[in-house]
């Protein structure tokens, strides 16, 4: 079996090389800039809100156990049942133990990415249930038994003719790339489904302390029929989704729309507070929280990169990063891709098997820059390489800079070595593409420019001597 690195070299080799799907990437990322762009302007002060928000994040994240108790605690005074999960273990045991206890076998979900996390629909649909994801990029996903592509965008990746060929293979429906007949054909096979499900799964975009409320904002409406049908309501969550008070959604929702899809705000923004009240005509009779730790814990112990808890999953640091853009998502085989996905998954996953992604990065910081909450990511990338070569330090790198550091230490050995190389560089083009040219794993995809005639300071010495 390969390793994750290998898997992921072999990925990105095939992808980049793969025009058709930069094209259908790169053809998306523009139309999403461009809007981006116009609203970000209509912002009065794009760069206060940033800040804002992440000083909103940062009190919620350093102060996270006072607010999941108060949050918890307004949620629970309602009827609502919060469960604690430290692990996915946990959580998939919590979610089945729900859903036997209701005797249910169909299950509708809306989209939730901690679900991806900790793999749940492979497990409920290998234990018999049958579980239907409602958002239409995540539906035509689950078709084609494949992870989301993109944390905003699942089915990015395709063309109108790709979904077609899909509906038709597997919902026998009329060939068409007419985008509005693919949406309604979707949209009469998940109906039917809101209707027949014993159990609603959502996730949360945020969940507000102040007055133990979760908030969902969508596109589609299919989070709010999630919620709303059947009779029992399952919402999964990370505990880093906490905002301390109502208002700060008045900043949240309209950044979190501008940096996902670039729309001022988002069709649906809903607010959910646990099961029907007493005197409520409709509502679900029972709402139970899953809270998910996954080690977001041992990240919040981490000082330099606890910020990485701040992120609204907005995907904007995703739309603008290089490598992202070449090889796609899938190629990461993670759940969180791109510059966050390279953050945090050596802290969700480990950081021996994952630290290949901290260097799938030009460090050229856009992600850094465009992110609303500021996390420092390209900063937050170096460190994970820093760490991953303190935890097992490579004999052979300890060898090569002791080496340099004689070299560079001593002019005259520096020199020669100078010297040396200027000669032997002329060798290169007679090896470069063999085999046994050491140089060939670095210079098969870069140029290796050729060493100075003369240093700077022959150069300097020189101008001086003339002047
Ligand atoms: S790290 Fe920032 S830009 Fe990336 S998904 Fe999270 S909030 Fe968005």
């Amino acid at each position: 079996m390969r390793s994750f690195v290998e898997e992921f070299k072999i990925q990105a080799v095939r992808l980049t090389r793969d025009l058709r799907h930069r094209h259908l990437i790169q053809t998306a990322l523009r139309k999403y800039e461009t809007v981006r762009d116009r609203t970000r302007a209509s912002f009065q002060d794009w760069q206060a809100a940033r800040q804002a928000a992440a000083e909103t994040k940062w009190e919620g994240i350093n102060h996270l156990e006072k607010y999941l108790v108060e949050f918890v605690s307004k949620l629970e005074a309602r009827g609502t049942k919060v469960h604690w999960a430290s692990t996915g273990e946990q959580a998939r045991e919590i979610i089945f133990g729900i859903i036997r206890e209701k005797n249910a076998r169909s299950i509708i979900k809306s989209k939730a990415m901690t679900s991806e996390e900790i793999h749940l629909n492979d497990a409920l649909e290998e234990a018999g249930f049958q579980v239907v994801e409602s958002d239409l990029g995540e539906f035509i996903v689950q078709l084609r038994k494949e992870a989301p592509y993109h944390i905003v965008f699942p089915a990015m990746h395709l063309s109108r003719g790709d979904i077609s060929q899909l509906f038709t293979k597997e919902l026998g429906s009329a060939p068409t790339d007419n985008p509005e007949e693919l949406t309604m054909i979707a949209r009469r096979v998940l109906r039917n489904k809101y209707i027949t499900a014993d159990i609603g799964l959502t996730g949360a975009n945020f969940a507000i302390a102040e007055t133990g409320m979760i908030s969902i904002t969508e596109n589609e409406g299919n989070a709010r029929l999630t919620a709303a049908l059947p009779k029992t309501v399952i919402s999964l969550l990370g505990i880093e989704k906490i905002l301390p008070r109502l208002d700060d959604l008045a900043l949240f929702l309209p950044m979190l729309a501008t940096s996902g899809t670039g729309q001022p705000l988002t069709c649906y923004n809903s607010l959910y507070g646990g099961p029907r009240q007493p005197g409520e005509t409709d509502g679900p009779e029972e709402w139970h929280v899953v809270l998910l730790d996954n080690r977001r814990t041992e990240l919040l112990a981490d000082p330099e990169q606890r910020d990485a808890l701040h992120c609204i999953r907005c995907g904007a640091c995703l739309n603008v990063c290089p490598i992202f853009r070449n090889v796609g998502g899938h190629t990461y085989g993670t759940t969180y891709s791109g510059p966050i996905g390279s953050v945090i998954t050596p802290h969700l996953r480990g950081l021996q098997d994952w630290k290949h992604l901290s260097y799938a990065s030009s460090l050229c910081g856009a992600c850094t820059e465009t992110c609303p909450v500021k996390i420092n990511l390209h900063h937050h990338l170096l460190q994970n390489r820093r760490n991953a070569s303190r935890q097992r330090p490579s004999a052979i790198e300890r060898f090569g800079f002791k080496v340099y550091s004689c070299i560079v230490n001593r002019p005259e050995w520096y020199a020669f070595v100078r010297s040396a190389a200027r000669l032997l560089q002329k060798l290169h083009p007679l090896v470069k593409g063999k085999r046994f040219d050491p140089a060939y794993g670095w210079t098969r995809t870069r140029d290796l420019p050729p060493i100075a005639r003369e240093t700077f300071k022959e150069y300097w010495y020189k101008r001086k001597g003339n002047a």
